[in-house]
Order: structure tokens, then C-alpha cells, then sequence
């Protein structure tokens, strides 16, 4: 039996929901994470300050008592946000960090940016007090191939803001191409990326396999298997520029297997199993604390957790629990198509 301890890692990006869905969801995460970056798009979303502490605090309520988990709350951008409000938010603790969705471009972003020229004065003030902006990275007209979606936004948008703003901190989210990994490990040096485990482990022939597989769907959506190796080059490189942003977002199944299903996969029950069993896979296991544990908290100038965990690969693969119950309604846990033979000891799921 093979056994590694590391820092407690962190997730830089994940979607707790609300109500029933938060109760049930939390602990998946909080059982192993030290830290999450917590994203604002509730119904309504999460505009001002004040919102994000009440949030925080149903949040808090939901974490069991022996786990230590500290939620970084965020607030979602809309042309109407207010620059001063926002520095407010930030300086007093309230807000950690400002997301940006283009208007329509994931589960609940209609109240997104349609024209980011409207929000360079808050991005001009979150530069000046070192804010850290979150991107979701894709445009959204129609005319454009759902699978250029990502391509097609650092050309024409992120491009720009980096120019206009090369002292912004940037994390350009769940990146999914070649061109993401080559853009952020060229561009300057505020700007970095989270990798999620599926588009690590997945490409887009899994969202077809033998049949439509509505649980493989999520935005940005999968890709081809070139991109899907750029992404595993990039994590598993040591580069400080790429860290674990799972991109956890739960869906009952019944939403998800539906005429028009929702896009999210829900990662965190074995996120970090899978990564151990995929970086020992790519031969790469001393470098995993990097991307899980250290390189974010860099990014972010935050000190990295002291809590370690221990992680012990067994001759029996793991057997993966489908379903994760909410009352009468299920959500789907993520499984990928290959073997995990690591666990993380203490909470041996
Ligand atoms: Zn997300």
C-alpha cells in the first residue's frame, strides 16, 4: 500500500446553491477542502456585500462541526455594479473576490456583462485595491461554434482587459483549450487559471458515448482530446500559473436528464481521489500538492492550510456512490472512465 501526505488542499471555484441542495452539498466539499471560493449565481444572484455575508452565513450553518472550512465569498457583476460599493464589499471583508459572466453564459447568468467596456471603471478600482477577478470565459453569440466559445473570448475580451489592465488580478476559470493553457502561460504575471477534475479527465467523446450522457454536459463544454492532454500538460506541469478549481455544480438528476438538461458536473465527493489517481497516472504524484494545495493560495496571497491529509492507494479500486440523496430528489456524482485506486485516509468515503 502506497501513502502520501499533503497540505489540505482548496478549491477555487465552487457552487454550493441554496436551500436543500447547499445542506447536502456542503460537506462534500468541506471533508477535504480547506478553503473554497464560493460562486454568486443564486436566484437572484449575488450582487452586494450584504447578500454575500447572509449567504456566508447559511453557508457556515451547513459545515459539520469537525470540519474546518473557510468559504471566500464572491459577488456577480452586472453593468449596474457599483465601483464604490464593490471597494466597500472588499475592504471590509465581505467579498473576497468579483465574478463576471457574459450575460447567458452558464446555469443562472442572465443578469451577466453583455458589454465590458460598462465595467471597466469597477475593474479600474478592484486593480487598484488588488480585487481578484474571476472569469468565466466564453462568448455567447449564437453565430459562434459552442466549442470556439473559449477561443473566440480571450481573442476578443480577454485580450483586451489584460491589455487595458495588466496589474488586474485575473483568473480566467475552468479553462478548456489548448489556446487557454498557451494564453495564461504567455500572458502577464497577475493572470492564472483553474482547471476542473472532469475536463481533466473527459473529453467530449464522453458526452456521446453509446447515447447522449446528459452528466458529462457542462460549460464550457468538454473538448476535443488535443485540449484535454493541454490541460493535463498544464496541471501537472509545477507551472504556479494552473490550480484546481473543481467547478463543483450540483443538479438534481431530474434537471439534468431533461429535454433542455442543465450544464454542471458534481465533482467534489472524490475530486481528490480522481486527481491522485490521475497525476499518478501521468506520473506526476509529487507534483499534485502544487496544483491542489499550494498554487492557488500564491495566486491569491493567502498562506497555504496548515492541516495535511493522507492519501493511501489500495490494490482495490474505489467504489463510486452514483447518487448523492437530497429528500425524494438525487444528484449524480461524477465518475470518470478510469480506475481509482487512491483514497484519502481519515474520511474514508
Ligand atoms: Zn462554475
Amino acid at each position: 500500500m502506497e501513502e502520501i501526505e499533503i497540505i489540505k488542499p482548496d478549491d477555487w471555484h465552487v457552487h454550493f446553491r441554496d436551500g436543500e441542495i447547499l445542506k447536502a452539498v456542503v460537506p462534500e466539499t468541506t471533508r477535504h477542502f480547506g478553503r473554497g471560493i464560493i460562486m454568486p449565481n443564486l436566484v437572484p444572484p449575488i450582487l452586494e456585500g450584504f447578500d454575500a455575508v447572509k449567504y456566508k452565513k447559511k453557508i457556515q450553518r451547513a459545515i459539520p462541526k469537525n470540519d474546518h472550512f473557510l468559504p471566500l465569498m464572491t459577488i456577480y457583476l452586472t453593468e449596474n455594479t457599483n465601483k464604490d460599493d464593490v471597494r466597500e464589499a472588499y475592504e471590509s471583508d465581505q467579498v473576497f473576490a468579483a465574478k463576471l459572466y457574459p450575460a447567458g453564459a452558464t446555469t443562472n447568468s442572465d443578469s451577466g456583462v453583455k458589454n465590458i467596456k460598462k465595467i471597466m471603471p469597477v475593474l479600474e478600482t478592484m486593480t487598484k485595491i488588488g480585487m481578484p477577478l474571476l472569469i468565466h470565459g466564453e462568448v455567447t453569440d449564437r453565430e459562434v461554434d459552442i466549442f470556439d466559445r473559449e477561443k473566440v473570448f480571450i481573442d476578443q475580451k480577454l485580450n483586451f482587459i489584460c491589455k487595458e489592465l495588466p496589474e488586474l488580478k485575473i483568473t480566467l476559470e475552468h479553462i478548456t483549450t489548448k489556446e487557454a493553457t498557451v494564453y495564461v502561460s504567455e500572458g502577464n504575471k497577475n493572470l492564472v487559471a483553474t482547471i476542473t477534475p472532469h475536463h481533466l479527465a473527459l473529453n467530449r467523446n464522453s458526452i456521446f458515448f453509446g447515447g447522449i450522457r446528459p452528466h458529462n454536459y457542462c460549460l464550457p463544454i468538454l473538448k476535443r482530446e488535443v485540449h484535454r492532454k493541454a490541460l493535463v500538460k498544464a496541471a501537472t506541469s509545477g507551472n504556479t500559473k494552473f490550480f484546481l478549481g473543481t467547478d463543483t455544480a450540483p443538479h438534481f438528476t431530474s434537471d439534468k436528464e431533461s429535454e433542455c438538461g442543465c450544464a454542471g458536473v458534481f465533482n467534489s465527493t472524490y475530486c481528490i481521489p480522481i486527481l491522485a489517481q490521475l497525476f499518478d497516472n501521468e506520473n506526476a504524484l509529487p507534483r499534485l500538492e502544487n496544483f491542489i494545495s499550494k498554487h492557488g493560495a500564491k495566486h491569491y496571497n493567502l498562506k497555504i492550510n496548515k492541516e495535511k491529509i493522507t492519501l493511501i492507494k489500495s490494490s482495490q479500486n474505489l467504489i463510486f456512490k452514483k447518487y448523492l440523496n437530497v429528500n425524494e430528489q438525487k444528484i449524480k456524482i461524477f465518475e470518470p472512465n478510469f480506475l481509482v485506486f487512491w483514497n484519502v485516509t481519515e474520511t474514508l468515503i
